[in-house]
Order: structure tokens, then C-alpha cells, then sequence
């Protein structure tokens, strides 16, 4: 009987205790076949790479490629050329999918009551967080407490709401309440900094533009209470690309939200 020297690592940069996305290779007789799994409710983007010896693969690596949500595929198989052989694979994954292509005529609403005025307080390329994977995102300097709308229909795929920690500091960022919702081009919209308990919509519910769906805060990475909204889509499994859209106001269609200035919203 043969016997197989086996030496496969994982290496997960990403949220290591977090199962919700699963790659694994086995041994399928003389195969190692790789296996992707993504349990979340949203489309995903992983970026796969692999070292090996004595093995002669199906596709060339790095893959980046886009899993469905609660979905499992083969994404590699290598043939086992020598019974010593070794694998080593590291993965990253981001939410969304590349491939989405934002509907760039949409008018989207200003996410809060309509016939109310809010200020923005950090535009498009702002200073203090809106660059690299924020570019576009638009923060509004609403009180805590603000009833938040949804810009754009959609549907729910992630929600957090059990934070209550908030400052101006990089290591509050993973404290921050958000609702993101998917719209049916792949985009996503990213609704942050709600107050605890300030969601009222569930993961999977479809909500209508204009829906009431929860309430502004300063939880997270923020130096006072605001909404952060952005509109994104994953470009591999680190990064994403986030896009200048235009709101309707009172006053007209507004195409790039500037600091200091105030909107009704429509
Ligand atoms: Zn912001």
C-alpha cells in the first residue's frame, strides 16, 4: 500500500474564528481537490493562492473568483504527481461580488426623512476616512437618534446593532452598527454608525426605497454621531471599489455632496 505524505496548511488571514466562509482541500484518491463554502447570505469575492510541490494544478494561481451565497464549489484541482508532495493555501475574502456593475443613472434618495434637512459633514475624497476604499462615501452630520431611510431598493444581507462603543480611533471600526443592503445590480450600500439597537430591519428582508429601516448613532470609528453611507462593490478579496452617486434633493439632483452644505431631502 502506498503511503501519502500529506502537508496541507490553511492559512486564513481574515477572521480567524469566523467559519462563514470555508475552503478546504482533500484527498481524493490521487487528486487534491479544493473546496469553497460561503454560508453568508451575500456574494463574496475570494482571493485563493496556494505553494505546493509534486502537484501539477487545473488553473494557474492566484484565483479570484466570486461564490454565491450560501453556496459550495470546486474552485482547484491538482493531480498528485509523487506520493511526498506538500500544499500550502492562503485565502482572503471580501464582501460582494467584482463582477457587479453599478447602474450609474440611479438618483438615489438622501437617506433621511423626507422634507427634513441634514449637513454633510465629510464629502466625496474627504479628508479625515474618505479615501483608498471609501472615496465615495458621503457622511451626514445627523444627530443620534435620526431616523435613517433606505436610499435604494435592495435587500438585506448583513446587520449589526449590539455595539454601543464609539471614538475617534481606528480600533473602534469593527464596533460600528451598520445595515448593508444589496441592490440588484451587486452593488452594496453601507448604512454606519447606528445606534445600539438601532436596526429594524433582518437579514434577507427586502426593503423599498424610502423604507424606514433604522436609527442614526456614533458607534464605531467616528468623532461624533453621523451616518456614513457608501455604495460599493468588492474588487478582490481585500478591497473594494466604492462609487460617486447622485441624490435627489429638494433642490435638484445633487452630484457631489460637499461639505458644510445642506439638503432636504426628497
Ligand atoms: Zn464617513
Amino acid at each position: 500500500m502506498k503511503q501519502f505524505l500529506i502537508t496541507i496548511l490553511f492559512l486564513s488571514s481574515l477572521l480567524a474564528v469566523d467559519d462563514s466562509v470555508n475552503i478546504k482541500a482533500k484527498v481524493v484518491e490521487k487528486d487534491v481537490v479544493v473546496y469553497a463554502q460561503n454560508r453568508n447570505p451575500f456574494c463574496i469575492t475570494v482571493k485563493y493562492d496556494a505553494s505546493y510541490t509534486n502537484l501539477s494544478a487545473d488553473k494557474k494561481l492566484p484565483l479570484l473568483f466570486v461564490i454565491k451565497p450560501f453556496t459550495k464549489e470546486e474552485i482547484l484541482h491538482l493531480k498528485i504527481l509523487k506520493n511526498k508532495f506538500s500544499f500550502k493555501a492562503h485565502y482572503d475574502w471580501t464582501i460582494g461580488s467584482k463582477d457587479a456593475k453599478h447602474d450609474d443613472s440611479y438618483i438615489y434618495k438622501l437617506p433621511y426623512k423626507t422634507g427634513t434637512v441634514q449637513k454633510v459633514s465629510q464629502g466625496f475624497n474627504g479628508k479625515f476616512t474618505h479615501f483608498n476604499n471609501s472615496q465615495y462615501a458621503v457622511d451626514f452630520g445627523m444627530k443620534e437618534g435620526t431616523e435613517v431611510y433606505a436610499a435604494r431598493d435592495g435587500v438585506v444581507v448583513k446587520t449589526k446593532a449590539d455595539s454601543n462603543s464609539g471614538g475617534a480611533n481606528r480600533s473602534f471600526e469593527k464596533h460600528a452598527n451598520e445595515i448593508i443592503i444589496e441592490h440588484n445590480d451587486g452593488t452594496l450600500a453601507s448604512y454606519t454608525h447606528l445606534k445600539q439597537n438601532g436596526v429594524l430591519v433582518k437579514v434577507g428582508e427586502k426593503v423599498n426605497r424610502a423604507q424606514l429601516i433604522g436609527y442614526s448613532g456614533k458607534t464605531g470609528y467616528t468623532r461624533g454621531p453621523h451616518l456614513h453611507f457608501i455604495v460599493y462593490k468588492a474588487t478582490d478579496g481585500k478591497n473594494r471599489k466604492s462609487f460617486p452617486i447622485k441624490f435627489m434633493s429638494a433642490g435638484g439632483i445633487v452630484n457631489n455632496p460637499t461639505i458644510g452644505q445642506v439638503y432636504r431631502s426628497h
